[in-house]
């Protein structure tokens, strides 16, 4: 049995900046309450290894992110890495909050260009998952935005304009975000294609690709996790026998592990080092003695 890494996985760039722009404001703002509207990232184990430093992330579920701005008197508001809408940063600092926006530079850069299309009279069509922050933040920005999740979806889209630009949800599939874009095409021949898959994603969506051998693949990653999800997808349609997503090294199989010779390890961009090092301890430990480990996760050691 051989166990190997995916290379490149884990972490991106905007991850370990977001968590980085918290943790130093928590540094900075010492003498006040530190929140995150949503989870920072997409991990729970980063919430609460965050929250186990004083940073509260405020759950979403249940109350508007305007409620939530709302029920803050004092302190720290951080916006996350998937970006927001401008109304909801204008609020909090109207309310006296410090507001501090980790959106990542790539989301950023997609926005911007979406801003520069609707500045020229485009409608733009995005292709993006619907209730993703990422996505609510784009769409936010103007009716002119046309969410696209699947065919059906571009089926039922009524366009009366030939000025029509189509891009995408940072982290979505190289080969779903392709197809859709066919069919798009097929509908609107002249719209202009603008991929906004970042470099991240698609670097390790392509590393699955270029598996030759792998018969067990494990994707370690958040069940929120958009890139996490489109790594499973990847994985299926590279054709490997088994594609297993985990939160950590407790979701192992033991029976996914009896008939496999090659086993890989790819993780979500939100996906701590110290879950990934967990697996591997676990599959190494399973391949050396024949049973998992079976380690608490220390979410101190996470951060
Ligand atoms: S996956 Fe891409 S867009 Fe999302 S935080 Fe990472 S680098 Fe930024």
């Amino acid at each position: 049995m051989k166990i190997k890494r995916v290379i490149p996985s884990g972490f991106c760039k905007g991850v370990v900046r977001a968590i980085d722009i918290a943790l130093k404001a928590q540094k900075t703002y010492s003498d006040k309450k530190i929140y995150i509207l949503g989870m920072i990232v997409h991990n729970r184990f980063i919430t609460d290894a965050l929250y186990q430093k004083g940073i509260i992330s405020l759950d979403t579920t249940g109350k508007s992110k305007s409620e939530l701005i709302a029920s803050i008197d004092d302190g720290v508001i951080i916006f996350s890495a998937h970006g927001s809408d401008a109304k909801l940063i204008k609020q909090a600092k109207d309310q006296g909050l410090i507001a501090i926006d980790a959106t990542c530079i790539d989301v950023i850069k997609t926005q911007d260009l979406i801003k520069d299309y609707l500045k020229k009279g485009y409608e733009v069509i995005y292709i993006g998952k619907e209730k993703h922050p990422e996505a609510e933040a784009v769409l936010s920005i103007s009716e002119k935005i046309h969410l696209i999740k699947d065919l059906k979806d571009i089926k039922n889209l009524q366009l009366e304009t030939e000025k029509i630009m189509v891009t995408n949800q940072t982290t979505m599939s190289i080969y779903e975000t392709e197809a859709l874009i066919k069919e798009i095409l097929n509908k609107y021949p002249k719209a202009l294609i603008e991929d906004e898959i970042c470099s991240a994603t698609s670097m390790r969506q392509r590393a699955i690709l270029d598996l030759k051998d792998c018969d067990l693949l494990y994707i370690v990653g958040d069940p929120l996790s958009n890139n996490t999800e489109k790594l499973r997808a990847i994985g299926l349609e590279a054709g490997i026998k088994k594609v297993r997503k985990i939160q950590s090294a407790h979701d192992i199989q033991a029976i996914d592990l009896n008939d496999s010779l090659n086993i890989y390890v790819t993780a979500g961009a939100s996906t701590p080092k110290y879950l990934i090092d967990q697996v591997f301890k676990s599959l190494e430990c399973f391949k050396n003695n024949g049973y998992l480990l079976d380690e608490e996760i220390d979410v101190k050691e996470i951060l």
